[in-house]
């Protein structure tokens, strides 16, 4: 019922008959902030004096009358998905949905081969309000597609959005600014199937109420959990996620369910497919990076910077065109690594020299023991000098300026998944310790740490990187995506995790071996206000 449910609202919302006022196209408003939808002024308002507050009523001034409708497809094409080995045929189902709940009298000009942009009346037009006809401008509804670039979908403002089926993130990522002004909204209906990736942690797991069917609720419960149907979060995010089961659908019995869902062996996918429950997240990377963990306040851990007698390493995720990641971390003796710096500057905007010169400002007086860079910058030549060879030249006459300590960049290594698990590991370690310098664990009379890694909080574009990241097959929507479009997913959350990768997996990023009088400075210098 999602998708008619969704096409039912937006017919609501034109009619200014949605019971929730601000959602519809024409509204009223008092200077309380009491709003009322043409039916309410109509029965409870009829001299447009505010029942609640008995001030005067006035009609909601809007910038924008148009609503769009995302989807795979455009109303009328088709495309093949292929998934699980069949290619099963994709149509637009939003517009027949629409149309189906759309009075056919409100529309005069409905969509066409090249526009796809339906022209309604304002089916309040002619009615009374405020002692006045009214006279609404007309209301459009835009059909888009998730393969149209986002940039043929950038521009103007609109009232909501709908998303059906999940889009790829860029594309979704595009929608949220166009909503700013009219204060809209954005609506997403999915069948989740097994391949649902961002909406996951970006929209399901943040949400602040959860609604349930009966169905959703006998499925989740457990002897010591029992689950509400309406549950309340204490997420910051205005969001809601309405949950039903495929045992919801009236048209369906209960055998043809449970024969449906035999061909699927396992219970995760069942769990999803049938009940929209998420068993895990797939896909992620690094499954066990948690902001709620991993990203430290800088200013509460390291007040006066990361200490200089620590091991630090720098790194370069060279792109001729997209931005480049820039990072540094440090390694403590007691085998704690913090990332605290991370730069993404784009070519296309700063030159070489610049960007050398914002990085060098940025590491300050440190000396990095590792300088490591993608070896793709050693194949791009410049009347034979390579990128690599700029950039080397360029922090060499830095140094000389006095800016920074000089550094020699070396390529790194491609190879190996050696990097990666030893990320893994430290995000797990830090899991078990909770909070920096809490790693020490003792065995046989013997002192050992355990390796973490932390994100201070400066470093926004590493912990979003870092969450972000997901395989190809994951990130690969099923969208028919054009070949030239580099910025997938998988290859836009990457470039910062490089770098991680580069420096975690070079045998010299190593704890520094601090005399036992440096190791017991007393810690609080660097670090205060640890609970
Ligand atoms: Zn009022």
């Amino acid at each position: 019922m999602k998708t008619s449910a969704c096409a039912y609202n937006y017919v609501l919302r034109i009619q200014s008959w949605h019971p929730i006022p601000e959602k519809n196209v024409l509204y009223f408003e008092c200077p309380n902030g009491h709003t009322y939808n043409a039916l309410q002024v109509l029965t409870h308002a009829p001299d447009w004096i505010c029942p609640k507050c008995k001030s005067e009523l006035k009609i909601h001034e809007r910038g924008c009358r148009i609503f769009r409708f995302a989807s795979e497809v455009l109303p009328g094409e088709t495309t093949s998905d292929n998934k699980h080995g069949q290619s099963t045929e994709v149509k637009n189902s939003v517009y027949p949905e629409f149309k189906k709940w759309l009075p056919p009298h409100y529309i005069k000009r409905d969509i066409k081969h090249r526009n796809m942009a339906m022209t309604l009346t304002d089916p309040q037009n002619g009615n009374i309000f405020c002692d006045k006809p009214y006279q609404g401008d007309d209301i459009v509804v835009e059909f888009v597609a998730y393969s149209q670039t986002v940039q043929s979908t950038a521009g103007k403002q609109r009232l909501s959005i709908w998303q059906d089926e999940e889009p790829p993130y860029d594309f979704h990522e595009e929608q949220l600014p166009r909503l700013m002004a009219e204060d809209g909204d954005l609506l997403l209906s999915l069948t989740p199937a097994n391949r649902l990736s961002w909406s996951y942690d970006e929209v399901f797991e943040r949400a602040q109420l959860y609604i349930r069917t009966k169905a959703v609720c006998d499925f989740l419960r457990t002897p010591d959990y029992d689950p509400p149907q309406v549950e309340y979060t204490d997420s910051p995010h205005s969001i809601a996620v309405v949950q039903a089961a495929t045992d919801d659908n009236p048209t369906l019995s209960k055998e043809a369910i449970e024969d449906k869902m035999s061909q699927y062996d396992d219970p995760d996918i069942i769990a999803t497919r049938r009940f929209g429950v998420h068993k895990q997240v797939k896909g992620r990377i690094f499954k066990s990076f948690d902001y709620k963990v991993h990203f430290i306040d800088r200013d509460t851990y390291f007040p006066y910077g990361i200490p200089h007698s620590w091991n630090h390493a720098r790194g370069i995720d060279y792109h001729p065109q997209t931005p480049w990641a820039c990072g540094c971390m440090s390694l403590s003796p007691e085998n704690e690594a913090f990332i605290w710096l991370d730069y993404n500057p784009s070519p296309e905007k700063y030159t070489t020299k610049e960007i050398c010169f914002n990085f060098a400002t940025q590491c300050k007086d440190y000396k990095f023991m590792l300088n490591l860079i993608d070896p793709l910058s050693e194949g791009i030549k410049k009347d034979k000098i390579t990128i690599l060879d700029d950039i080397n030249r360029e922090f060499h006459y830095l140094k000389h300026e006095g800016i920074g300590e000089g550094g020699y960049f070396v390529t790194w290594d491609t190879k190996g998944e050696k990097g990666r698990d030893e990320i893994r590991k430290r995000l797990k370690n830090s899991i078990h310790c909770e909070r920096p310098y809490n790693n020490k664990s003792s065995q046989d009379g013997r002192d050992t740490y355990l390796p973490t890694i932390w994100i201070l909080s400066n470093c926004k574009t590493a912990a979003k990187m870092m969450k972000m990241w997901r395989w190809e097959e994951y990130a690969d929507t099923r969208f028919r995506m054009q070949k030239e479009d580099k910025n997938k997913p998988e290859d836009k959350w990457s470039h910062m995790n490089m770098v991680w990768e580069a420096c975690c997996k070079h045998p010299s990023f190593r704890p520094p071996r601090l005399s036992c009088e440096m190791r017991h400075q007393p810690p609080k210098r660097y670090f205060q206000g640890r609970r």
